[in-house]
């Protein structure tokens, strides 16, 4: 069967090799006679999973054992309310960065929480850019501060980070978490949904400082409070089990293919692709971030008009490309090329791209 050009922004493309795993084990894992989702989560088959999960996580990401690795419910979306009500200290306020439609949300939410701020926004300029290190070097203080790694709607990354903020860093790392090396050590926690890089949608991943933990005051809701979680091993409740079997499959194959560096590498090859096809168009595609503030995981691009852009994705959709148009609060055209996006997808769309370019 011929695979779809699958260019979503989430859920998106899973690794082939992943599937077809699944595929096979679906019906009996382990000579069980029943498949994964069929499983008690208190069996040990299960528990393994979980372990296993966990261990690879703690591998290619490189985090340090004073950190807790959590699999959580609820998306990235609850944790814009467990951050605050986890972390926002008693008189204290907490401090965002403002870097698209997402940090907007995650502030929201914790101003329904208590005291939180925008220190810094690039929403003047449409989310173009990311706000320079200036703006938020030794600015906070506060309980901790919040960035968005990699900005879905925008098109936008973070590629230096803030320093000596004295403060936690808090990242969403939702739409780029292992797509590059990062330094756990350098943020107090970190959370990620699953649908783009590391798997199905149901498990939300948190990578939160032991120290920071203790914060979690004992008076909260026990599914929302991080020290419960920590402290049942992610199985507080019945977790998302198939969500968290395809993340384990996921992160056995992102360490086959040779781990966070070698999914850098590629990740940079395929972005290069589509915005060379942007930059090499004498205008006719127009990227919408600027040039140091780009995402290698969503490529955002317009054409001149609105009818242009219309007769690019109706022809994309005929060739069988899935996904292309942007998001609705922007329009334009996006390309969302996490690491299970194939090389040999994006070049068929780069060549796309510049075909249509030359019959226009
Ligand atoms: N943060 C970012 C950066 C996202 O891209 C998304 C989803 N597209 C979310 C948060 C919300 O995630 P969820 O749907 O898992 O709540």
């Amino acid at each position: 069967m011929k695979r779809a050009l699958n260019f979503n922004a989430g859920p998106a493309a899973l690794p082939e090799a992943v599937l077809a795993k699944a595929k096979k084990e679906m019906m009996n894992y382990q000579d069980l006679g029943m498949g994964v989702m069929e499983l008690s989560h208190r069996s040990k088959q299960f528990e393994a999973i979980n372990d296993r999960t966990q261990s690879l996580l703690r591998l290619l990401l490189n985090i340090p054992d004073d950190y807790e690795v959590l699999f959580l419910q609820g998306g990235a979306s609850l944790q814009f309310t467990m951050v605050p009500m986890n972390l926002l200290e008693e008189g204290s306020t907490a401090s965002y960065v403002l870097t698209g439609a997402w940090s907007e949300k995650a502030l929201k939410e914790a101003q329904k929480i208590g005291s939180a701020t925008a220190i810094a926004s690039s929403k003047s300029t449409n989310y173009k850019s990311i706000p320079s290190l200036s703006e938020i070097n030794g600015k906070p203080d506060s309980s901790y501060l919040h960035i968005t790694t990699n900005n879905t709607i925008y098109g936008t990354q973070w590629h230096q980070f803030p320093e000596k903020i004295n403060v936690p860093l808090v990242a969403d790392m939702s739409s780029d978490i292992l797509s590059r090396p990062i330094h756990v050590s350098s943020y107090g926690l970190i959370y990620a949904g699953a649908q783009k890089n590391l798997g199905p949608s149901g498990v939300t991943v948190v990578i939160i400082n032991k120290q920071l933990l203790k914060r979690s005051r004992p008076d909260l809701p026990a599914m929302l409070n991080y020290q419960v979680q920590a402290d049942s091993n992610s199985l507080y409740n019945t977790p998302p089990t198939l969500s968290v079997y395809f993340l384990m499959l996921v992160l056995e194959w992102a360490e086959s293919i040779g781990g966070v560096q070698q999914l850098e590498r590629m990740n940079q090859q395929k972005a290069a692709m589509l915005y060379d096809a942007i930059d090499r168009s004498n205008g006719f595609y127009k990227g919408h971030a600027e040039k140091d503030s780009r995402s290698l995981m969503n490529i955002n691009f317009t054409l001149a008009d609105d009818d242009l852009s219309a007769s690019f994705l109706h022809e994309a959709e005929e060739l069988g490309f899935i996904g292309l148009a942007g998001h609705r609060s922007v329009g334009g055209c996006r390309a969302s090329i996490y690491n299970a996006v194939p090389l040999e997808h994006v070049e068929q769309l780069a060549k796309f791209m510049n075909d249509f370019r030359l019959r226009n």
